[in-house]
């Protein structure tokens, strides 16, 4: 029999099919929400549902965020009107998604998503099918179950993210004691833990997302499955877990989010070759700690940060292994680091799915670095002129402040950045070079050591 008819029997049996939740009411006036933060665009589609007759709240992150005191991004509604319903109110909408059907309501720059209200896939008939799809292992693969504003309420991940705001008085709704989470930091599941994750693994990712973004404690019963379910994220699709990537890691809170993705044996999913349990160096652990701590600098300052040069930080170590691996093996060191960069970003495509746009400019990045040892008056000037210059001297910088290289050659290269015509010269004059004519031919370097980059 499989699992889910086993699970929908027993809570049966048990009358364990609904959690116990109270719903609760939370006033205007009794809450801080910060309704003036809400955009005209938002309040006119929450006004336009609710004047053809249709309920619509919001809910989802702006609510939890606004009420802990940060500024919402973007805002989600929820509403009982279909997917085909929305279109029919809005000239500007489209419908996305397949696993999970929602509409896009578009306001100039603005896209606001609408969902319709889900229900649990518990109590799905035959005729839902097309709508509900789980395998036996408890996967949804589908997830268009409609149903009512309770039900949509449990069947959401955190607590926390279940609160809805209603705009005609400005009460808080809250079905699922998230109210109480938020307010003593707590990140907890609704549902049975295991078979939460068992439906949606990216549940662990957000889990570890939210506790670092927010500064909130995993409760823990919603924390003890994730260390042994973490390789579930083995179902999901790796485009999938590379737009999880960026949410996790480009928002502005990478630097806590790394020890918890560790702790919760994650990373040996998302990034096997800088899983700590993957033999890693301090060197490499370092420069992942440092280069996530400038991220979410960068992002604080408005400044702008590239997914590359962070996933050129995250393999850098597996990749340094590979390329001596195959040093070890004979291969000359050019090829040798060819060959590796191939296999390194084949063996990560399989977890986390790397675009082209981004891959390209990361080995450029990587390949940067025996350039940057090489510092003849004219390789200089090629090497400084690359579009990727600046990432990879950053890179040469973290290297340094991690311990993997000595000091001296960032150092070098910010003095030459700096200097005028002469000035270079001088510099590449003091190394006791000569310009070069001819291109060095690596292939005759047999079995040198990959790159130190101490040139
Ligand atoms: P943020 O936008 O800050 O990342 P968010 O909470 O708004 O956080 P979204 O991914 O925008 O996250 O999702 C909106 C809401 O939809 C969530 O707050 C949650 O209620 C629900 N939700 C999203 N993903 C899932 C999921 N995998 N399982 C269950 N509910 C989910
Ligand atoms: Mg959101």
């Amino acid at each position: 029999m499989p699992k889910r008819l086993i699970q929908k029997i027993k809570g049966l049996i048990t009358g364990n099919s609904k959690p116990a939740y109270v719903r609760r009411e939370i006033p205007r006036g009794e809450h801080h929400f910060p309704e003036e933060d809400i955009g005209r665009s938002v309040l006119s589609v929450l006004d336009t549902l609710t004047k053809a007759g249709y309920e619509a709240y919001l809910v989802g992150g702006s609510i939890r965020d606004g009420l802990i005191g940060m500024h919402p991004k973007d805002f989600d509604v929820a509403t009982s009107a279909t997917p085909e319903e929305i279109r029919g109110l809005f000239r500007n909408c489209r419908l996305i998604g397949r696993r999970f059907r929602l509409a896009h309501v578009r306001f100039g720059r603005d896209v606001i998503e609408v969902a319709t209200f889900r229900a649990s896939h518990q109590n799905v008939t035959e005729d839902d099918s097309d709508d509900s799809h789980q395998t036996d292992e408890g996967l949804l693969l589908r997830d268009n179950v409609f149903g009512t504003l309770d039900e949509d309420a449990v069947r959401r991940d955190f607590t926390a993210n279940a609160l809805y705001y209603r705009h005609t008085d400005g009460a808080i709704l809250d079905f699922v004691n998230g109210y109480d989470d938020i307010r003593h930091k707590r990140l907890r599941l609704i549902g049975e833990p295991e078979q939460r994750y068992r439906e949606d693994p990216v549940r662990m990712l957000r889990a570890v997302r939210f506790a670092a973004k927010l500064d909130f404690q995993l409760d823990p019963a919603t924390a003890a499955p994730i260390p042994k379910l973490a390789d579930l994220l083995g179902v999901i699709p790796p485009a999938r877990l590379f737009e999880e990537f960026l949410k996790m890691f480009l928002s502005g809170h990478a630097e806590p989010v790394w020890p918890l993705l560790n702790q919760n044996k994650l990373t040996r999913w998302l990034f096997p070759g800088a899983a700590p349990e993957n033999n890693t160096t301090p060197a490499a652990d370092a420069m992942i700690q440092l280069a996530l701590r400038n991220t979410d600098l960068r992002i604080a300052d408005g400044k702008p940060v590239t997914p590359y040069f962070l996933l050129a930080v995250l393999l850098w170590g597996p990749l340094q292994r590979q390329w001596a691996t195959y040093c070890a093996d004979g291969i000359p060191v050019a090829p040798a680091l060819q060959k590796a960069i191939q296999q390194v970003i084949h063996d990560q495509s399989r977890h986390i799915s790397i675009p082209k746009r981004f891959s390209l400019p990361m080995r450029e990045i990587w390949e940067l670095q025996v350039r940057l040892g090489q510092r003849s008056g004219r390789r200089c000037e090629q090497t400084i002129q690359h579009p990727r210059f600046r990432a990879a001297y950053d890179l040469l910088l973290l290297r340094e402040e991690a311990g993997e290289l000595p000091k001296g050659l960032g150092d070098w290269w910010t003095q030459y950045q700096e200097a005028d015509a002469a000035g270079r010269e001088e510099l590449c004059q003091n190394l006791g070079q000569k310009p070069q004519k001819k291109r060095r031919r690596y292939n005759n370097r047999r079995n040198r050591r990959p790159n130190s980059g101490a040139g």
